[in-house]
């Protein structure tokens, strides 16, 4: 089993409907476990192409599926919750990136590991320390990224359900 580290967002309609789907469904899929779940972190829009907060959260999950497969999964669990590919930022029900598979690394576009933007991202870093305070992304601790970070504006809601 691999352990993996997965962002998921959403920015339109019911957002935390469509986050404890996204969960529910990752847990119902044969060959993946969750192993532990985030508070829901509320980030101020950061382009001008929506005006509808983006909630996150980080799921830790364990899979003995390859990385391809998870990426396939996690796909198909946006495109079932009404995710449509239009625009890139564009408003979405539902975006699973794919953070950290073991220690993976890979440059390819269609999978790249670790997910290429995560260091920057407090929306990914804040809820991933909350469930792992020794968490790193190619050796460097998330604890240190997330200090050099501008972090101002981010809310930490509750709990899933
Ligand atoms: P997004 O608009 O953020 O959902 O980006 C989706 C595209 O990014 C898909 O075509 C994926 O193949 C690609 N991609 C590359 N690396 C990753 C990753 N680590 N996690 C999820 N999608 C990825």
């Amino acid at each position: 089993m691999e352990r993996s580290v997965l962002s998921i967002g959403s920015n339109l309609g019911d957002r935390l409907t469509y986050l404890e789907a996204a969960v529910d469904d990752l847990a119902a899929t044969t060959g993946i476990a969750v192993r532990g779940v985030s508070s829901v972190y509320e980030t101020p829009p950061w382009l001008p192409v929506t005006d509808s907060r983006f909630y996150s959260i980080v799921a830790i999950v364990e899979t003995n599926l390859d990385p391809f497969s998870l990426l396939d999964t996690v796909q198909e669990i946006e495109t079932r919750h009404g995710r449509t590919r239009g625009l890139k930022w564009s408003p979405r029900t539902l975006d699973i990136d794919i953070i950290t598979f073991g220690d993976e690394e890979s440059s390819d576009q269609e999978l790249t590991l670790p997910h290429p933007l995560a260091h920057e991202r407090p929306s990914v870093l804040l809820p991933w320390l909350e469930l792992d305070e020794d968490a790193k992304i190619a050796g460097v601790p998330c604890k240190e990224l997330v200090e050099k970070l501008d972090c101002s504006g981010i809310v930490r809601l509750g709990r899933l359900r």
